[in-house]
């Protein structure tokens, strides 16, 4: 057990009470300005086996010439590879290490959430497992953080060693995601940024399992700044966002934070009304009128047809937002561990 969970079971009530002090006084913790900080880092991994020990060298090297205390807690989520050993094999005794166990795969931004409620520094940076992310720009994140800054944001540049697809579609849903969603989403912005103790655990009661992240932590609010940096190219393996997982994401994205589609879907409803009304009319005036009643079989096809497929996306709209409540409604804990190493 780490020495800090130690004593919270020994002087629960202490630890808690400075908590809510830190809470409430905000402007009188100065942490960041000390040396005397404990960073957290937080690198959630699934099927790395390649990459962690690399990772794990990488981060122990910025963050020891950091001049801070530290902490590395590494999520394992789920990995169907030897990624749990690599992580074991690598920890090597040290105390400063955390790697957590979980009972099978939750996902990147439930291994974030789990990593996010287990780190207890004054800082907390998230960062992927991958290397995609460099480490190396943690002592800048940092820096912000000690001018004051409550969260600081990575914020890619370039981006290395993807598909001309992914940029071009992340380009865009971020633009767009930024358009219709009811908070302010930085654009090329991912997981990679650093958080104050104070937005991490603000953070920690945000518990909704269709999890975005990013636009979490925009809800947040607090003082928000920017480093930009040019994203690597994975250093082994292969992406675990597929296009129908990225599709997947990102609507998860827009859905929790916009009702714009609902409205779409609503919208486009009596968008049809409407255009049904008006033929309407123009039915009576074919059969009453003109009175040539048999002919337009054609257009009839065509306005069903049209009239349908309306339907069935305003269906499917309503029903992604029906599943969310779905999901949600149960309750479920967002993520069970096996083990802490
Ligand atoms: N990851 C995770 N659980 C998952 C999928 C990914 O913990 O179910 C981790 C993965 O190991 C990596 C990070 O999340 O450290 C980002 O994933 P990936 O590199 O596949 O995403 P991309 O960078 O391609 O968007
Ligand atoms: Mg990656």
């Amino acid at each position: 057990m780490p020495e800090s969970d130690k004593t919270s079971d020994i002087l629960p009530s202490v630890v808690n009470a400075m908590r809510n002090e830190e809470q409430s006084l905000p402007v009188m913790l100065d942490t960041a300005a000390s040396q005397d900080y404990l960073l957290s880092v937080v690198v959630p991994m699934f099927n790395e086996e390649h990459v962690a020990p690399e990772c794990m060298r990488r981060l122990k090297d910025v963050v020891e010439k950091m001049n801070c205390r530290y902490e590395l807690i590494f999520i394992n989520d789920g990995s169907k590879d030897r990624t749990l050993e690599a992580l074991i094999k690598n920890k090597a005794d040290n105390p400063h290490i955390r790697i957590i166990n979980f009972s099978r795969n939750f996902g990147h931004q439930i291994a974030i959430t789990a990593g996010l409620d287990h780190a207890q520094g004054d800082a907390v940076v998230i960062i992927d497992g991958d290397l995609q992310d460099p480490p190396e720009l943690i002592p800048k994140l940092v820096e912000k953080w000690r001018q004051g800054a409550e969260i600081v944001h990575a914020r890619r540049k370039t981006r290395e060693g993807e598909s001309r697809f992914k940029k071009l579609t992340a380009k865009f849903y971020y633009r767009l995601l930024k358009e219709i969603s009811d908070v302010e989403i930085p654009v090329d912005v991912g997981d990679f940024r650093l958080l104050s103790k104070r937005a991490a655990q603000s953070f920690a009661q945000l518990r909704e399992r269709h999890r975005y992240v990013r636009g979490l932590v925009a809800w947040l609010g607090f003082k928000q700044d920017f480093v930009d940096y040019d994203r690597q190219a994975r250093y082994a393996g292969a992406t675990h966002y597929p296009f129908l997982r990225m599709l997947r994401f990102s609507l998860d994205g827009i859905s929790s934070f916009s009702i714009l589609p609902l409205r779409l879907a609503s919208m486009l409803g009596l968008l049809c009304a409407l255009a049904g009304a008006l033929y309407a009319i123009y039915a009576l005036y074919i059969k009453y009128i003109s009175k040539t009643a048999v002919l337009g079989w054609t257009s009839i096809i065509m306005v069903v047809l049209f009239v349908g497929g309306i339907q069935l996306i305003c269906l499917g709209i309503v029903g992604e937002y029906v599943g969310i409540l779905h999901d949600e409604i149960k309750r479920r804990p967002l993520y069970l561990i096996d083990d802490i190493y």
